[in-house]
């Protein structure tokens, strides 16, 4: 085997290979057309996949693993709340969570200051959601056509991705729109002002046409993320806060995936001045050492749970060992200055660097971002703008290119016909550097099959 992992621990793998296939049921998948891959280790922006072959990681796996992978002293401080107390009943006080809504109250905008843990992102928002539903007595939900929120029933209804309609019953009171997206823009615009403007003109009719007095909450990415990091044009956030003001209607932010510094702020919706009524996080609040997740809850939806008993919860909301995984990670993520990092990366090395990338190759369509956090997204034709794969399908051409990056040593996030570049927040600018050569080639493998 090759660097960093011997042949005990391929044979360990090639075990456990087998075992997987035999026994483990895989999310999203058609379970005998898939080839997972088996990963030994992991460590930094880089992990071991089952031949022993190390590849840097500009996937952060789910785009989780901001802090990198098994950072020392957030491994210590998962060791040291084991040893102390693993797990406690949600009604009683544990430090390790009044430390972590401290922290992240600290970190989220305005009076988003009171904290619900829950144990992953598709129940934040499904609580979210519940939480607009008994505030305002109303029922309908608004959410982008281009958005993921969630693998559970109710954030699945919700999520406008593809991946919906297999799971779609139609009885979620779910009311899907178009988010401005300028480079397939719904609204015949050609400027970034255009679209924001006719987005939220289209956003309030639908909310006109729909009846404001059913509308609960409108749930959006800050900057979507699975959708295509579609950063929002000017004035966009803010006038969705606007409008969702003007018509009573709970605004919940969802920053699960664009959360915790990913963007190059703690939080995405900090590149505005917008403060949500709601705000959803979780993969990089613990980095995903442990699971954990939740919804910053502004005062006045606190308010309406005060006298009156918010009828939801869960075994683990505010798990001590999760919930001490969160203050570890967040604390390396500001002693060691990640955040800024991110930023830089992005305006340095990951915006010039996917420029000229696109630049030279004419399977390149658009390259979009900040910080950490870039799709690539892939054409068959830069005039029509064709997409290499469908929206919510693969295709043999992606797959080629995903094939080119992994034999070049680096793993992607691949959405549809996008490459992702979300690698862990402090990278080094080296590896960011090396990263972008190896997709510059593989992207030789796109161009094959790109005219224009
Ligand atoms: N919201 C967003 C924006 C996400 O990206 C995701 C996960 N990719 C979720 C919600 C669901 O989170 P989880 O998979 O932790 O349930």
């Amino acid at each position: 085997a090759a660097s960093g992992v011997g042949a005990e621990a391929v044979e360990a793998g090639r075990r456990a290979y087998e075992l997987d296939r035999k026994h483990v049921f895989h999310s999203w998948s058609a379970q005998d057309k898939i080839k997972p891959m088996t990963i030994l280790k992991a460590e930094g922006s880089w992990v071991w996949d089952g031949e022993g072959r190390k590849l840097l990681d500009f996937s952060s796996q789910m785009v989780n693993t901001n802090i990198g992978h098994q950072h020392p002293k957030v491994v210590a401080a998962i060791q040291q709340q084991a040893a102390k107390l693993c797990t406690i009943a949600p009604q009683h006080v544990n430090e390790a969570r009044s430390e972590a809504a401290r922290l992240i109250a600290g970190l989220t905008p305005g009076d988003l200051d009171h904290i619900f843990f829950t144990n992953a992102g598709a129940d934040a928002v499904e609580h979210a959601i519940r939480m607009a539903r008994l505030h305002t007595g109303r029922y309908k939900v608004l959410s982008a056509y281009r958005s993921y929120h969630g693998g559970t029933q109710l954030a699945v209804n919700v999520t406008g991705d593809p991946r919906r309609i297999p799971n779609d019953y139609g009885d979620a009171g779910t009311v899907h729109f178009h988010a401005p997206f300028l480079y397939r823009s719904q609204f015949h615009a050609s400027t970034p002002e255009e679209e924001s403007q006719r987005a939220l003109e289209h956003l309030e009719t639908t909310i006109q046409l729909e009846g404001a007095a059913n509308i609960a909450a409108l749930i959006l990415e800050s900057i979507p993320g699975t959708a295509g990091i579609m950063v929002p044009p000017p004035g966009y956030l803010e006038g969705v806060r606007e409008l969702t003001r003007r018509y009573g209607i709970v605004f919940i932010a969802d920053e699960v995936m664009a959360g915790f510094g990913r963007s190059g702020r703690w939080f995405a919706i900090n590149h505005w001045d917008v403060v949500p009524d709601l705000l959803t996080f979780a993969k990089g609040v613990t980095s995903g050492y442990v699971p954990l997740g939740g919804v910053a809850i502004s005062d006045a939806i606190f308010d309406t749970f005060r006298e009156r008993a918010y009828p939801g919860g869960l075994t683990y909301s505010g798990h001590p060992l999760a919930c001490a995984t969160a203050v570890a990670a967040i604390n390396a993520m500001r002693d060691e200055k990640m955040v800024e990092h991110a930023a830089w990366l992005g305006e340095e090395v990951f915006g010039p660097g996917l420029r000229e990338i696109a630049g030279r190759h004419p399977s390149v369509g658009e390259v979009r971002g900040t910080g950490c956090f870039w799709a690539v997204e892939l054409v068959k034709n830069r005039r029509t703008r064709e997409p290499l794969a469908a929206y919510g399908g693969s295709s043999p051409e992606m797959d080629e290119v995903i094939a080119a990056c992994k034999s070049g040593g680096l793993l992607p996030f691949a959405n549809f016909n996008r490459i992702h570049v979300a690698p862990p927040l402090n990278i080094s600018v080296e590896d960011a550097r090396a990263g972008l050569e190896i997709l510059d080639r593989a992207l030789a493998v796109a161009d094959r099959h790109a005219q224009g």
